[in-house]
Parts: C-alpha cells; sequence; structure tokens
C-alpha cells in the first residue's frame, strides 16, 4: 500500500492531471470500461448481490453513462475561470475565481451500488483533475476485484488506483494524509473517518443514510394511485431490495387510505415478482440476521399485513409489509436497509410534516399528492438532503441537483458540476494594475481621509459608472 500511494502522489506533483486533455482521455477511459465491461459489471452485480442485469443497468451502469457523458459534455466550461467584479476601492484590477484540484484524493463507497458509488465521485474527482484511490467495500468482494481489475487496465494507473480490503485497509488509508476524503456509507465509520480526517485537516465529505420517508396523499384519480404505487415499490424493492439509502424506508398515509394502499401494493409486487427471482438479495448473513430481528418481536411481527417468509440459505426476504409497528421498535429508529415497508398511518396528510420534523433529518422525502398547498409546506417546513414529489429515486439521475444530505444524513454535495466543485478548490485570483494609486489607504490618517474612505466603501461607483456608460445592466 505504501508504494501505491506514494507513486500516486508522486505521478500528481508532475502536473500531469492539471490539463483538459489528461481529464478528458480518463473520463473517454471510463466510458469506454462501462461500455467494454458492461457484462463483467453484470456479472458482479449478480455475484454479490443477486441484481438483476436491467436493475444494474438502471440504477448503475446506464446512470454512470450519463454521468460521464454530461461531464465530458461541459468539462471545458467547469474549467474556465470564472470572472468576476471589483469594488472601487481595488480599481482598477480584475478578479478571476479559478478552479483548482486538491490534490490526492480517497473515495470510500459502499455495498450497496458497489460500481455506482465507487465510480460517481470518481467521474467528479478525475474532472477536477485529482489524483485518486477509491476503497471499494469489502463486501461486494466480486465488484471490487472487477474495479481493481478494470480501472488499472483502462484508467492512468499512477494516478488512479483501486486498493481492495475491510476495515483494517481502511484504518490503514486513514492514517495517510489526504487532500479530500469522499465516504459513502454508515455514520459509525463516518465517524471513524471524520476522526481520522481531523489530524491532518483534511476536509471531508460524508454520504450517510437515514430513514427517508413517502408521504401518500389519498391521490383521488385511479391512474395516479396505480402511478404512484409502481413508483413506490420501483423504489423500495426494485432498488437493491430496499438497500439503498435513498430507498423508501417507511410511508406516511393517512388512516382511512392505508387498506386501499395496502392492496394496491400487494397486488403490484405480486405482479412485477411472481416469483421474486428478479429480487436482489440480502448482501451477507450479518444483515439478513439483523433484518430478522427487525421484526421478530411479536409487537412488530404482529403488525405484518403482507410477506415476512424468508430464507437464510438463499439470503431472501420476502417484500414485507407492516401496518403501524410500534414508533419505538427498532424498525422505527433505525434505518431499514432492507425489503421491509411499514406502513405509519395519521389522522391527516398534513400531520406527516411534524412526524418527518421530530426525527433526523432524512436523506430524501418523497411526496405523492396533488395539494399544491401540501407541496409548499413540505418544501418550506421540512429539512433533508433532497425533496421529490410524485417520484422515487429518480433525483438521483439529474446532473443539475446536487446530490448529499443534510443533518445525519451528511453533508457535501455532488453529481455534475456539484461533483467538479466539491473535489476543487476555488482560488481567487486577483490581478492588480499600477495605474492608479489611493493615498486614503495609508496614513498619515489626514482629517479627510476616513470620511473619504467611508464614502468609498459605502457606495458602488463602479457600478454605478459601468451603468451609466451602458456596460452593465
Ligand atoms: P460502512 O460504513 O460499513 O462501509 C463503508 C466503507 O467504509 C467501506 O468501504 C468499508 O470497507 C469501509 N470501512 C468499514 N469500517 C471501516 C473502518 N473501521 N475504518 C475505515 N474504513 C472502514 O457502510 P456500508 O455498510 O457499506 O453502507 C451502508 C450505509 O451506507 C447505509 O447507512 C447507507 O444509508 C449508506 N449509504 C449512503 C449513500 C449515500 O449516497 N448517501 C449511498 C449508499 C449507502
Amino acid at each position: 500500500m505504501e508504494g501505491e500511494l506514494k507513486e500516486v502522489r508522486e505521478a500528481y506533483e508532475s502536473g500531469k492531471t492539471r490539463s483538459l486533455s489528461w481529464r478528458l482521455s480518463q473520463l473517454k477511459a471510463l466510458l469506454r470500461l462501462l461500455y467494454d465491461k458492461e457484462d463483467d459489471i453484470f456479472k458482479a452485480l449478480e455475484q454479490d448481490l443477486g441484481k438483476h442485469r436491467a436493475e444494474a443497468y438502471r440504477d448503475e451502469v446506464g446512470l454512470l453513462i450519463k454521468s460521464v457523458n454530461y461531464a465530458i459534455g461541459n468539462l471545458r466550461k467547469w474549467m474556465t475561470p470564472n470572472k468576476v467584479s471589483v469594488p472601487l476601492v481595488a480599481f482598477p484590477s480584475r478578479a478571476d475565481i479559478v478552479p483548482e484540484p486538491l490534490g490526492v484524493v480517497l473515495i470510500f463507497s459502499s455495498w450497496n451500488f458497489p460500481i455506482g458509488l465507487s465510480l460517481e465521485p470518481l467521474i467528479g474527482a478525475i474532472s477536477a483533475g485529482n489524483a485518486i484511490i477509491i476503497k471499494p467495500s469489502e463486501l461486494a468482494p466480486e465488484s471490487a476485484e472487477f474495479l481493481a481489475r478494470s480501472v488499472s487496465k483502462y484508467l492512468d494507473d499512477k494516478l488512479v488506483k483501486v486498493i481492495t480490503g475491510g476495515p483494517d485497509a481502511g484504518q490503514k488509508l486513514l492514517d495517510h494524509k489526504w487532500d479530500k476524503i469522499f465516504f459513502t456509507g454508515s455514520p459509525r465509520v463516518g465517524r471513524i473517518v471524520m476522526a481520522a480526517a481531523a489530524k491532518h485537516l483534511t476536509p471531508v465529505s460524508l454520504e450517510l443514510g437515514g430513514k427517508c420517508p413517502a408521504i401518500i396523499d389519498s391521490l383521488t384519480n385511479a391512474r395516479d394511485r396505480k402511478i404512484a404505487v409502481r413508483r413506490i415499490i420501483g423504489g423500495k424493492w426494485v432498488a437493491c431490495s430496499g438497500q439503498a439509502c435513498i430507498g423508501v424506508d417507511y410511508i406516511l398515509v393517512e388512516e382511512k387510505f392505508a387498506p386501499i394502499l395496502i392492496d394496491m401494493l400487494k397486488a403490484t409486487i405480486e405482479k412485477f415478482y411472481p416469483a421474486f427471482d428478479t429480487l436482489s438479495k440480502i448482501i451477507n448473513k450479518h444483515h439478513f440476521q439483523r433484518l430478522a430481528s427487525l421484526i421478530k418481536d411479536p409487537s412488530v411481527a404482529d403488525t405484518i399485513v403482507h410477506g415476512g417468509s424468508m430464507d437464510s440459505d438463499k439470503l431472501f426476504i420476502e417484500p414485507t409489509i407492516l401496518l403501524d409497528p410500534p414508533l419505538d421498535a427498532e424498525i422505527m429508529t433505525e434505518e431499514i436497509f432492507g425489503p421491509l415497508l411499514p406502513v405509519i398511518t395519521v389522522k391527516k396528510i398534513e400531520d406527516s410534516i411534524d412526524f418527518i420534523r421530530t426525527r433526523p433529518k432524512p436523506l430524501a422525502i418523497y411526496a405523492f399528492t396533488q395539494d399544491e398547498k401540501l407541496k409548499n409546506r413540505l418544501v418550506s417546513e421540512t429539512s433533508s438532503g433532497s425533496l421529490t414529489f410524485n417520484d422515487t429515486m429518480l433525483q438521483f439521475a439529474i446532473d443539475t441537483l446536487p446530490f448529499g444530505g443534510v443533518g445525519a444524513s451528511g453533508f457535501g454535495q455532488y453529481h455534475g458540476k456539484f461533483s467538479f466543485d466539491m473535489f476543487s478548490h476555488k482560488k481567487s485570483v486577483m490581478r492588480r494594475s499600477f495605474l492608479l494609486e489611493y493615498s486614503f489607504r495609508y496614513p498619515p490618517w489626514d482629517g479627510w481621509k476616513l470620511p473619504f474612505m467611508r464614502s468609498v466603501f459605502h457606495f458602488d461607483y463602479v457600478s454605478l459608472l459601468l451603468r451609466l456608460l451602458g456596460l452593465k445592466r
């Protein structure tokens, strides 16, 4: 490991990553990797998670191809310095914001979207001109091995490396000094990462999880109801069997609508999964046991209204719906991260707002409603990484929206230009002219200098002049 880190650092210091051509060449190489090795990715995801190839393409390969193409198309613009206006006190001068790479960055990824969540931040880190070490999760070993094999083959292997291993490898990596650490994973390990980063004052982004609620208003139109139910299932079981950070964790619905909703969920699950053979498996025995224990307690088990069957050999848990499990049970206090879906009833749908506000800020809130007043209240009265009306998960695919958490769901936003910004330092560059020299800036402090300075700082004469000359609106 030491040798690899030294090599990456030295290669970064050569300045190679700074050019547009290196960055573009790496993004194009990544695109080639995704096209050439699609089948290998499908196989790795099938072995690690039992992910169907359609789901693997929908949630990982396809999204990555879209993101790389977006970065390739915008990179020149992102790298261009931004000219900004200057106040009178600095006139005449020029000021620019120049993005520069941070240096050597460390990316930790999780096991649920092991390819997507390793390569999506990589796109931003390359675009911003950094050297990169990726540490994939050991819990998805085929995907980690695939990344180690193919990244070194397709990308510049002196500047982009994959280091595999478990917590020990992670700890060793954290002992080193990095210029940025980007972490996707649990709050527990997030704390370890932050503590290690603090020693070197390394900036950190934490992409964590939490409990993402979906509010379902009693939609009046039958077609809309049907679509809402499909989209909820798409954002729960179809997304890695509920093992997704932005997957639906639980539903909030009015008491009177709950039975209708549950019937519709059951019918659609049966339609989507007649034999459950395309449903992803639970990642390992430990997580299987964790999920099983969430519904073992009789006070919770008694609330199961659909599903509940499981097979520990196949790591299979049936899509399971619970109606009003106790709110102090673990299933309602911890992130579920699996195929169990509590439906929580409220008297009025507006009560959902208080329900959410009294809990940690989620990574995502979903709300299915046509009520504009409710939408506006949710926008202004709740806080979450994202808020999506009438769909689930799709916000992740929008390059022009920042993706990340707030409060307990993490901090630091990426995707599209936000990724470029996350992995860049915005350097202020000022180019001053020798043309004018203002003596009011210096002693001796004559009586006129203070009032003069006041007028200079208080009033934007430069803008006024530019406006008078028609050069600024
Ligand atoms: P995790 O925290 O167990 O592992 C994440 C990474 O940290 C892995 O690469 C792992 O090898 C490494 N690691 C584990 N222990 C370590 C240690 N002691 N020192 C250094 N490194 C260590 O998380 P996970 O189980 O892989 O992922 C599940 C969690 O991730 C869930 O909470 C989920 O919500 C969250 N998540 C968030 C996002 C997001 O984009 N916000 C996406 C996916 C998952």
